[in-house]
């Protein structure tokens, strides 16, 4: 947990009382500050109210706060700063001029001499934030991982400047820094997303752009020019920034810069005298293009952190992947088990279909508009559909005459007729895949509920084929 000691005795106000926003009282309260506290849902204030008592923190309606005495307003990212439009708290505070910032600014500001790493981008955040931490600690560093993802960033452990911060960043964290810079900071890719928090395409570059802001000399941007956003990013960073530049690519072959060619080879061309190549190609937890360009990514960051390129190879090899995205589950009698719960729409499954050539696709849940009609391309890539939840009609017919398909209702019908087709068919290079292009209510929880019961039924299946009772 990081002591937040700038604010002793300040006025501070904290609007948000999730996990981000519970863990900056925490770090308000270890460093003295008297703390003004809200959420619009009542259950958040109860949760709230259990874990503190009153005293240094006040729970009060943010109408009656002290606002003219208020240091500074911390939000949580959930809160809109500007769009649709500015959250009540946020017009208060620029009425009394209070400035507004998130925890990632309380971290930097409080851990001013600990280099950082900032991962952002649509898409790939997780894995890459949790690729560079795997490879960093492979390699013996000491390193502390967070913020979007799992521990927010003001309960990481302090760290002196031998340790290093790796941070995921969402744009809503961007768009509430001020003061604060990362040594390295990295832009995945852009699509349009979150267009609603940020008024509009322009809007949301601009956050992700923020990134890169008071980089100096010392610093590295690392930045996709494989999409038409983020290379305009690169080029307005080739104007205007300090830091050095470097450009990332999966699609084209650089001369300059970082690059996977179309073998899935990584090149490594940051200075002419070193260059060096590391195969992706192979790597069972970093399949398909998409991962190719999270490892160009965590590449680069551990090189220019010091790493050496058999360091960093030896890292991708060992990254165990993230839970329900491609999670290689276990391989059982030469059929590869996937689960990718994850992807809960079209676009997200198809980076699960291209990488494979003999597909038992797991798919349905709750529909998402369009259904699964964008991926008819990779329909040549599915042996066998097998049908579940709400989806099952309307899936059946966008399939029919299509791919072969059969309707099970259920994940647990569903994966007892694909491992037993697929085992039956015994073709090379069979996987059976959870990618339900779907979200999971209909039958779940979460998408989380939904993969583990998909890696619990193949775990078990593999216990009884081991114990010789398959
Ligand atoms: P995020 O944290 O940005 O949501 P994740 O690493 O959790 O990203 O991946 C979420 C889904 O996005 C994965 O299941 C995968 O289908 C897809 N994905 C991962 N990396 C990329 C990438 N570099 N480009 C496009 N899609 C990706």
């Amino acid at each position: 947990m990081i002591t937040l000691r700038n604010y002793q005795d300040k006025k501070v106000g904290v609007f948000g009382l999730a996990k981000a926003g519970t863990a900056t009282v925490t770090s308000l309260l270890a460093g003295g500050a008297d703390i003004f506290v809200w959420d619009d849902k009542e259950d958040s204030r109860k949760t709230f109210l259990k874990q503190f008592v009153e005293g240094k923190t006040k729970l009060a309606d943010p109408k009656s706060w002290p606002w003219k005495d208020l240091d500074v307003l911390v939000i949580s990212p959930g809160v809109p700063l500007t769009h649709p439009e500015p959250h009540y708290t946020v017009k208060l505070a620029k009425e009394a001029g209070v400035r507004v910032i998130g925890d990632i600014e309380l971290l930097c500001e409080a851990q001013p001499l600990t280099p950082k790493i900032g991962i952002t981008g649509t898409n790939g955040k997780s894995t890459t934030t949790s690729l560079i931490a795997h490879i960093l600690k492979t390699a013996g560093r000491k390193i502390e991982v967070g913020g979007n993802l799992g521990t927010p960033a003001l309960a990481l452990a302090p760290q002196g400047n031998d340790g290093c911060y790796v941070l995921e960043l969402s744009s809503y964290q961007l768009d509430l820094l001020s003061t604060s810079h990362f040594n390295t900071a990295i832009l995945l890719n852009v699509t349009p997303d979150h267009i609603d928090r940020h008024g509009s395409m322009e809007g949301y570059v601009a956050a992700k752009a923020h990134i890169f802001e008071r980089q100096n000399k010392n610093d590295v941007a690392l930045v996709s020019i494989d999409d038409d956003y983020s290379r305009s990013v690169y080029s307005g960073l080739k104007q205007t920034s300090k830091a050095r530049l470097v450009g990332v690519s999966v699609t084209h072959d650089l001369k300059q810069g970082i690059f996977v060619d179309k073998e899935g080879v990584l090149h490594d061309k940051l200075n002419p005298e070193q260059p060096a190549v590391i195969n992706l190609h192979d790597i069972a937890n970093l399949t398909g293009r998409h991962n190719w360009q999270n490892a160009a990514f965590a590449y680069g960051a551990c090189r220019l952190h010091g790493l050496s390129p058999r360091d960093i190879e030896k890292g991708l090899k060992s990254f165990p992947g993230l839970r329900h995205r491609l999670q290689m589950v276990a391989t059982i009698q030469s059929v590869r088990f996937i689960n990718d719960s994850k992807a809960t729409n079209a676009d997200a499954t198809s980076h699960a279909l291209a990488p494979f050539g003999c597909i038992y696709w797991i798919v349905g849940g709750k529909p998402k508009e369009g259904g699964i009609l964008p991926l008819t391309a990779f329909f040549p890539n599915v042996m066998h559909a097998f049908l579940i939840g709400e989806a099952e009609n309307a899936f059946a017919a966008t399939l029919e005459g299509r791919i072969p398909y059969t309707r099970c209702g259920t994940l647990a019908r569903a994966f007892e007729a694909a491992a037993q087709k697929a085992f039956a068919e015994r073709k090379p290079g069979a996987v059976v895949l959870l990618s339900p292009a779907c979200a999971s209510f209909d039958q779940w929880k979460s998408f989380e509920e939904r993969g583990d019961a998909f890696c619990a039924m193949a775990e078990k299946l593999l216990d009884k084929v081991i114990t010789g009772k398959h």
